[in-house]
């Protein structure tokens, strides 16, 4: 049996999804008229009660296009020094949108109010980049999947305000939190000038995600992703799959977190593993004893039919996901119990 804890993009359409795929009516979206992709969009912008919302292949280009739209050449954008966006986007602030970025030391990746305030650069001095955008991430990723506490969004966006700074959500795990904490969609998309959100990861689509922005943030969206070669004629066959998992996929995530929890307490007491970082939501990240090699520890775990991925020095990360069943748990905790 193949377990497969490499990340939360590796899930299968269900067969209903497929179902839901190939019924779907489409158009030809660069025109404008792909109805399904136009429901899809139409209905995640009212989930959050925001203006507008725009289907694209990645998260990577939703989260580039808000940093691109919200910027201008020369400015920098403030967030966690293990932000996806720096980290993991290929260089896009510098390459995309010509800015810099004030990276913060924040607490597992979550970056405090009083951080952003003391980051945010002079207004007036020549020699400093403009601060022109604030990133925030959750769940987070380097941080094992931890969330915010909404009460510090809210302090970051009263700083936000106090400068006229816009406030963006890397949000490709959003509903993860908000299994946890009942957190509504509606509060974050009040709080955010723009949010990215993934269908790919833990809503079990092959591809796809959204920004919600303004009907503004949105329109200037729209027009870089066309020039990033990011138009995509009959989306709706993808896009139909996004309907399907923002009705069906949200609440079972519940199920990934349970699951990943047991996860995590198989690693405790075990002599290789120093550490296991606390299970929030849907990632376990475990810290090998000192001297071992987190690549030869990922290829013992494949080996024995468990794939993972090396995360940094010394560092292991699984991620459960909607084709992750107890039945997998039950084989795993038989692999792991060898070790
Ligand atoms: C996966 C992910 C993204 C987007 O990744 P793509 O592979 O480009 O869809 C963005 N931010 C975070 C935190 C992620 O985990």
């Amino acid at each position: 049996m193949k377990i497969d804890l490499r990340s939360d993009t590796v899930t299968r359409p269900t067969l209903e999804m497929q179902r839901a795929m190939w019924a779907a009516e489409v158009g030809d979206d660069v025109l404008g008229d792909d109805p399904t992709v136009n429901a899809l969009q139409e209905k995640a912008a009212k989930l959050f009660g925001m203006e507008d919302a725009l289907f694209c292949p990645s998260g990577t280009m939703t989260n580039q296009l808000a940093i691109r739209v919200h910027t201008q050449p020369g400015s920098d954008v403030i967030c966690d020094k293990y932000s996806h966006i720096y980290l993991y986007e290929g260089g896009g602030i510098m390459l995309n949108a010509l800015s810099s970025v004030k990276l913060l030391e924040g607490d597992r990746g979550r970056i405090s109010a009083k951080q952003v305030a003391e980051a945010i650069s002079p207004e007036n001095d020549i020699h400093s980049t403009l601060t022109r955008l604030v990133s925030l991430e959750n769940t987070m990723n380097k941080g094992g999947g931890c969330y915010y506490d909404f009460a510090e969004i809210r302090a970051i966006r009263k700083v936000c305000d106090e400068k006229n700074i816009p406030l963006h959500l890397d949000g490709a795990r959003l509903f993860n939190a908000l299994v946890e904490t009942r957190e509504s969609t509606l509060q974050y998309g009040q709080t955010f000038d723009s949010i990215s959100i993934c269908l790919s990861k833990g809503l079990g689509c092959p591809v796809g995600s959204l920004l919600l922005g303004t009907k503004e943030v949105i329109n200037k969206a729209r027009r870089f992703r066309k020039v990033m070669g990011g138009g995509w004629r009959q989306a709706g066959f993808l896009a139909a799959a996004g309907i399907y998992a923002l009705d069906h996929h949200v609440d079972r995530l519940k199920e990934d977190h349970q699951r990943a929890r047991e996860i995590g307490a198989m690693f405790f007491s075990k002599p290789e593993i120093e550490e296991v970082f606390p299970v929030d939501t849907n990632i376990v990240i475990v810290r090998l004893a000192p001297g071992l090699s987190e690549a030869d520890y990922v290829k013992k775990l494949a080996d024995a039919g468990v794939y993972a991925v090396a995360f940094g020095k010394g560092l292991v990360r699984f991620v459960t996901h909607l084709d992750f069943t107890d039945s997998h748990l039950e084989e795993m905790r038989k692999v792991i119990a060898r070790f």
